[in-house]
């Protein structure tokens, strides 16, 4: 088992000498508990790709403590400044052209960009006090593909003892991954939806659309099966059939072995939607009922898609 510890000045103080000589820790973030590893450290961030089984060519996002050290690692335009200085620190990932000063060529994947975010959450503001600023890599602590982990106990039971330390900070509060933008100029687009709904950029950024998977940018949460329990995953189902596990979705006479959200309440699926998953993954096939598109719903169904799509295509 790995050595799991509740959020304390004398744990983050642990982790940070942990990080600070190459070791792997997961932590909680406002998204989903991350895999941490010091950023300009090879063979760290190697180890996180082992640990993940995450292919080599697939990025990953360089976590920040504070919104100003975004401009040592990327080329910060106007555009880009406006966001870090209304999202930040939140679940926005913004993708930039590298600057001079790079993290591990490793975590990079050969690419001329760079994914960075500054995390919503207290851990960062105990690291700084103990004299530890990053930056971090930081995916998903689960393996690589699967449901992403929104507890402690789903980082220990994906990852084990292939993480040297967990910080237990309860469960994450958005329940999904960050929104990951990329900036060229003065334009935006939408690379992944996440936990910040796409109409949150209207005042920012006049026509933001999502782009298609794309062979040149090619990442994980852009592959077309991710986040996928074992069972198979029936989307839109209006009744539950043979075998099936139910997971509703606000008032239903359906009898459902789970609900994301009594009320439908987008906010609160989003939370629950993993836990879900992991829970319902003893079934042959999990029947998810509609989930409307706006708001959250939005990166919701892109996760139920992945999780639906063919492994094939992972
Ligand atoms: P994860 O950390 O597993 O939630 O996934 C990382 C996400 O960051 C991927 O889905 C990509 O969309 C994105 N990403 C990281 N680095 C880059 C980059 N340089 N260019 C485009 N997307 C990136
Ligand atoms: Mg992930």
């Amino acid at each position: 088992m790995p050595d799991i510890q509740k959020i304390s000045e004398e744990s983050v103080a642990k982790a940070a000498d942990i990080l600070k000589s190459g070791g792997l820790v997961a932590l909680p973030t406002e998204t989903v508990y991350g895999l941490a590893a010091f950023a300009l450290d090879d063979e760290a961030v190697a180890r996180v790709y082992n640990a993940k089984g995450r292919p080599s060519h697939n990025p990953l996002i360089v976590h920040i403590f504070r919104p100003a050290d975004a401009k040592n690692w990327a080329q910060v335009n106007d555009l880009a400044e406006t966001l870090m200085a209304h999202f930040w620190p939140g679940p926005l990932t913004i993708v930039l052209p590298k600057s001079g000063k790079a993290v591990s060529q490793a975590a990079g994947a050969d690419l001329d960009t760079v994914a960075i975010r500054c995390p919503d959450i207290s851990w960062t503001k105990a690291m700084l006090a103990v004299g530890f600023s990053g930056p971090l890599v930081m995916p998903s602590a689960n393996r690589s593909g699967h449901v992403s982990p929104t507890t402690a106990g789903h980082v220990a039971y994906d990852l084990g003892d292939k993480v040297d330390m967990i910080l237990d900070g309860g469960t994450c509060p958005n329940g999904i991954e960050s929104t990951v933008l990329k900036i060229e100029d003065n334009h935006a687009v939408l690379l992944r939806p996440g936990a910040i709904p796409t109409d949150a950029f209207a005042p920012f950024i006049s026509d933001l659309r999502l782009v298609k998977s794309d062979a040149h940018i090619s990442a994980p949460g852009m592959l077309k099966s991710h986040y996928a329990p074992k069972a198979k995953v029936r989307l839109n189902a209006t009744d539950k059939r043979n075998g099936e596990a139910f997971l509703a979705f606000g008032p239903t006479d359906i009898e459902a072995e789970f609900n994301l959200s009594d009320t439908g309440n987008l906010a609160e699926a989003a939370r629950n939607l993993y836990h879900a998953l992991r829970l319902l993954d003893n079934v042959d096939c999990i029947a998810v009922a509609p989930i409307p598109m706006h708001g959250l719903g939005e990166a919701i169904n892109d996760r139920l898609n992945r999780a639906a799509a063919d492994k094939k295509n992972r």
